[in-house]
């Protein structure tokens, strides 16, 4: 590969993408890649969708940004039709899935010092967490590898197993501010967290005055099959993070919560200079359209349901590479007998995009509009694969 001037943070592929259609991606060649990543959950509706493409170009011609001293129309109509599509009261707009946890975690610890209890800061993560790569979420996170050498881990951020129960309860006390958790664990590994567990928290929440903190920022705005991921567990957070898949592309993040959970946040506390800007707003919108529109969900269940019998199939038939299949709606993870890393590579050898996560997995994240004749595609590329490996290690097709 060619020297960069890029600062070398990301292991890249030599692989360089100049047009995208739907779930196909074509690279400098013109050769098609079948795209099961989603730019990691991001291209919720694909590449270039009509409707999008159309929401972009006609607000670049108005207005790109205002700042957040002026109204923006955009913004409120969003807000509204999260607030109507979920169990919040109020939304605050940013760029990132790590900014929409800083307002979300801001958020949970004002929401008690307003309440007379600044002492209450303390908020309680789960091992495997992945809440984004800024100081306050490297240390939300809890992984060593992601906090090591950027000087002392932001205070007030704890961690448990996520079964311990015990180990919650007894982290209860006077300087408890919050759960923070993430329904689906994905960069973990597409851990589906058991709902007993949610059930649980939601409980000692309600019970201790605790806020309850969902990180949907890979599994919401429909990639679960529901418009957020908790809805199918039937628990509702106070605080919700959001990002990813919201702006179909365009960098957009937001902090949902209710009425009661924000009520610290007043004029003043927070803030952003890009965060729900007009063109933001409009691919924001533009995303809700097409995935709030009737049938759109139960369709991205179904199709769920197809490529998870089909991934079954295929586990069954190579079992020396793939040893499960976990996930929920468009968001599934393969755990691996062989390197994910190796998997990645074979599988990009059959031009299908994957994307690796953490307890040896790979993800497949495909556009909430794949087809299904796309899914058929998906597991002939990844069967490919799967034989590819076994191929370059004989005895493992024997097993
Ligand atoms: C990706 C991700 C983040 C971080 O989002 P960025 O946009 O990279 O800052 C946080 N939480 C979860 C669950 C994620 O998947």
């Amino acid at each position: 590969m060619t020297t960069s001037a890029l600062l070398p943070t990301f292991a890249r592929a030599d692989l360089s993408f100049e047009r995208g259609e739907g779930s196909w991606l074509f690279d400098t060649r013109g050769d098609a890649y079948l795209d099961a990543g989603g730019g990691i959950a991001v291209n919720s509706l694909g590449h270039a969708h009509p409707h999008l493409v159309g929401a972009l170009v006609e607000q670049a011609q108005k207005v790109w940004h205002v700042s957040n001293l002026m109204r923006i129309p955009g913004g409120e109509r969003l807000a509204e039709r999260l607030v109507e599509a979920s169990f919040a009261d109020k939304v605050f707009f940013v760029n990132s899935g790590a900014e929409a946890n800083e307002c979300a975690i801001k958020m949970a610890r004002k929401f008690h010092a307003h309440g007379g209890h600044p002492e209450r800061y303390r908020i309680l993560t789960f091992e495997g967490a992945f809440h984004g790569r800024t100081l306050a979420t490297i240390a939300a996170g809890g992984q060593q590898k992601y906090i090591d050498g950027f000087g002392p881990k932001v205070e007030g951020f704890d961690q448990v197993s996520i079964g311990d129960k015990a180990a919650i309860e007894k982290w209860i006390g006077p300087e408890s501010a919050a759960f923070m958790i993430e329904p689906i664990m994905a960069e973990g590994g597409v851990r589906v967290v058991n709902p007993q567990t949610l059930r649980h928290l939601r409980e000692l929440a309600d019970k201790h005055g605790l806020m309850l903190i969902f990180d949907e920022v890979q599994t919401g705005v429909g990639r679960s099959g529901r418009f957020f991921a908790h809805e199918k567990v039937g628990v509702t957070p106070d605080i919700l993070s959001v990002a990813k898949g919201i702006g179909g592309g365009f960098p957009l993040g937001a902090c949902l919560a209710t009425e009661y959970a924000a009520r610290g946040m007043t004029v003043g506390t927070h803030g952003t200079t890009f965060g729900g800007n007009p063109l933001a707003m409009a691919c924001g919108n533009a995303v809700l359209d097409v995935v709030l529109a009737p049938g759109f969900l139960g369709e991205v269940e179904r199709k769920a349901l197809l490529l998870k019998q089909r991934l079954a199939e295929l586990r069954d038939r190579h079992p020396g590479v793939i040893a499960e299949i976990r996930g929920d709606g468009l968001l599934i993870g393969l755990r691996l007998e062989t390197p994910n890393t190796e998997f990645t590579n074979a599988a990009r050898a059959e031009k299908l995009l994957v994307v690796p996560a953490g307890d040896n997995t790979v993800r497949l994240l495909p556009p909430l509009t794949i087809t299904d004749d796309e899914i058929g595609e998906v597991i002939r590329r990844l069967a490919a694969a799967a034989t590819r490996i076994e191929e370059a290690t004989p005895r493992r097709a024997a097993e």
